[in-house]
């Protein structure tokens, strides 16, 4: 059993992302990462404050518009125009969740889909869809250049996905597509999961529910990705039983340290794609 070290993976990129960026400054071009927080919800200010501490680690300008879970619709849209309209912003990123009364995908259509670094707009997902690959959602992407990294080859395999969100099962369910995978999504109506799962050559589990896949759901010398991060007595758990199914597997991703390390260096490698191809 290997387990697959996301967060040595991941500064690897950042290290080459780095090195991208800072020849992009010699070249003219400075990468500014607008950000747009509505409201307060405590997870969100945590996310916000880690991803302004990337760009200032990675040398790129980043911009925050905080503001109140009382704006209107109309006033959000202004704001995602002014960034959507100025230059210095090479890549906006709206933190989701958006307070419930807003309808968060139509917001996040509004961004200029050459400036959309998480993916998740019409354009880019369509793109995704239709194998015309732009940019693509990062966490989908960190687990993407993980394979790779691993010299897992996808074409061929029976991959199953548990989730079905837009920012993880979905997307990546395409990009496995995209690349030859036989692909089954699962999700909370699929019946008798544990008999879909065990035929997994590879099983990406995407669902907030801590170590939910045991070793009764995994075949032997499977290759096991772990998305799942639930915080809990002060601890992060994945949705998989690491301790129950690790003895049986050919790879897997520890939580922490896993996938979360990796989609946050791709947040950096989008900044870096639209200020080079978005445009
Ligand atoms: P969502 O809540 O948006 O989606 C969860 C998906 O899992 C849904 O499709 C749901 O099915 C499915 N699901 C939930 N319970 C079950 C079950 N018992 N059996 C089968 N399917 C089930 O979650 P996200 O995709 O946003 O996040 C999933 C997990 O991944 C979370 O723990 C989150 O914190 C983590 N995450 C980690 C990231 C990382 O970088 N490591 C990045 C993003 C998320 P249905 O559609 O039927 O409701």
């Amino acid at each position: 059993m290997k387990i697959i070290d996301g967060k040595k993976i991941a500064e690897e990129y950042l290290d080459q992302y780095k090195k991208e960026i800072a020849e992009l400054k010699n070249n003219g071009i400075a990468l500014g990462l607008g950000i747009i927080l509505v409201g307060q919800n405590p997870s969100s200010v945590i996310y916000v404050q880690n991803k302004i501490r990337l760009c200032e680690e990675m040398g790129i300008n980043a911009y925050l518009k905080e503001l109140s879970e009382d704006i209107s619709d109309e006033e959000l849209i202004k704001h995602i125009e002014e960034y959507n309209n100025d230059s210095k912003i090479t890549g906006i990123l709206i933190q989701s969740p958006l307070p419930a009364k807003f309808d968060e995908g139509k917001i996040m259509n509004l961004i200029d889909s050459n400036k959309d670094v998480d993916g998740f707009g019409l354009h880019n997902m369509g793109a995704l869809s239709l194998n015309q690959e732009r940019i693509m959602a990062a966490t989908p992407l960190g687990i993407i250049k993980l394979l790779e990294h691993e010299n897992i080859e996808v074409a061929g395999k029976n991959v199953v996905i548990v989730g079905r969100s837009k920012i993880v099962g979905r997307p990546l369910a395409l990009a496995l597509l995209n690349r030859d995978a036989t692909v089954t999504i699962c999700h909370k109506k699929t019946k008798n999961l544990a008999s879909i799962t065990n035929k997994a050559d590879i099983l990406i589990v995407a669902i907030g529910q801590p170590k939910f896949i045991k070793a009764n759901y995994v075949k032997d010398d499977a290759i096991v990705i772990d998305v799942g991060i639930t915080r809990c007595d002060g601890h992060l758990y994945g949705d998989v039983d690491f301790e129950a199914v690790k003895e049986k597997v050919a790879y897997i991703t520890p939580v922490p340290g896993g996938v979360g390390p990796m989609t946050k260096a791709m947040i950096i490698h989008n900044l870096i794609k639209l200020s080079k191809d978005g445009r």
